[in-house]
């Protein structure tokens, strides 16, 4: 592929900035990607790592020139430094973002975008529960979902430029609406996140998981729900704190079900919970048809040549 943008900076270092780096590498879709991040530990890092040309400690330094800049940072940060990198920006230039929550980051960045600038949220399905600037791979977007999501009067060929960076990074693309994003994002991503974090939760309440017995056998769904609860801590606050309404009106449906489904084994009500496991299980299969999910036995482990391969997921 050639150069689709000639200075891309990436405000935010870690797995997904640095995947991003590495990807547009591979294809070569970048003149120069330069980064920013606001600690020296992670700057130093990225730096002996390589994937950036350049890593500034200005955030103004790193965004000047460019004219794609991602910011790729928790969602609860974004407008800020939206605010901050405002007088840098170039005129003609596009802003996007790489966050898991959409209409949010659209009210808390979108003031702040100077007239004849771009500005068009992204969100790539596709992560690890791994995080920092070691943690990024060429490969996380290879076949995921990136959806891209423009406002109504977004400049129709700044937003198929963003999208054919995407593609060029492995992902396949679609357009949704803000709104209609964080609602799928909150039954596909945000709750079950919630969920295991509060299972773990009950396993250390009861203070059964320090015990060896617990670690050491430890079935699948247990440690399936642990490699998703060790996901990044501040990243997880600010999905919920941003993405609230939706999340908790799918919270609502999942306690109707679970008590339902606490009502059947109390009952011995065997063909509602059979009925219900069937209707679950079609919906794996349907996951797998869709190239989404292999259909190994992993249970977390790694296959792939990747270590990243196995567990990446839609955020
Ligand atoms: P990450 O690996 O934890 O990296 C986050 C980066 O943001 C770090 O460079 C960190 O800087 C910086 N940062 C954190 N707080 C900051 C602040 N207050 N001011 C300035 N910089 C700050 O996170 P990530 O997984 O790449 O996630 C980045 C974004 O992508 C998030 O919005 C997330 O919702 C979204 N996303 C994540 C996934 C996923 O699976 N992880 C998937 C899709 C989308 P320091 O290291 O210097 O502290």
């Amino acid at each position: 592929m050639s150069v689709i943008y000639q200075r891309v900076a990436l405000i935010g270092l870690g797995l997904i900035a640095g995947s991003m780096a590495l990807a547009m590498r591979r294809a070569g879709l970048a003149g120069e990607i330069v980064g920013y991040a606001r600690t020296a530990a992670t700057r130093e890092k990225a730096a002996e790592i390589g994937f950036c040309d350049h890593v500034y400690d200005s955030i103004g330094a790193a965004v000047t020139g460019a004219d794609l800049v991602v910011l790729c940072v928790p969602v609860g940060v974004m407008g800020a430094l939206a605010a901050e990198i405002a007088p840098y920006l170039a005129k003609g230039a596009t802003v996007s973002d790489v966050g898991s929550v959409k209409r949010a980051v659209i009210d808390a960045v979108g003031p702040h975008i100077p007239d004849g600038v771009h500005f068009i949220p992204a969100h790539p399905l596709a992560g690890t529960e791994k995080s920092g600037p070691t943690a990024g791979f060429a490969e996380l977007f290879d076949g995921r979902w990136c959806l891209i999501v423009p406002d109504d009067g977004a400049d129709a060929a700044a937003v198929a430029k963003i999208e054919s960076l995407w593609q060029g990074m492995g992902s396949k693309t679609d357009r949704m609406e803000a709104d209609h994003h964080d609602r799928v994002l909150a039954v596909t991503s945000h709750a079950p996140h919630l969920i295991a974090y509060t299972m773990v939760g009950v396993a250390d309440d009861l203070a059964r998981v320090t015990d060896a017995e617990v670690i050491n056998y430890s079935a699948a769904g247990f440690r399936d729900f642990t490699r998703i609860a060790a996901s990044d801590p501040t990243m997880w606050r600010d999905v919920f704190l941003n993405n609230k309404d939706a999340t908790l009106e799918i919270l609502g449906r999942f306690t109707e079900e679970l008590f339902a489904l606490q009502r059947a084994i109390r009952k011995g009500d065997g063909a509602h919970l059979h009925d219900y496991f069937t209707r679950t299980r079609a919906i794996r299969r349907g996951i797998i048809e869709a190239g989404q999910d292999t259909d190994v036995a992993d249970f977390g482990r790694v296959h792939g040549e990747n270590p990243g391969e196995s567990t990446a997921e839609d955020k």
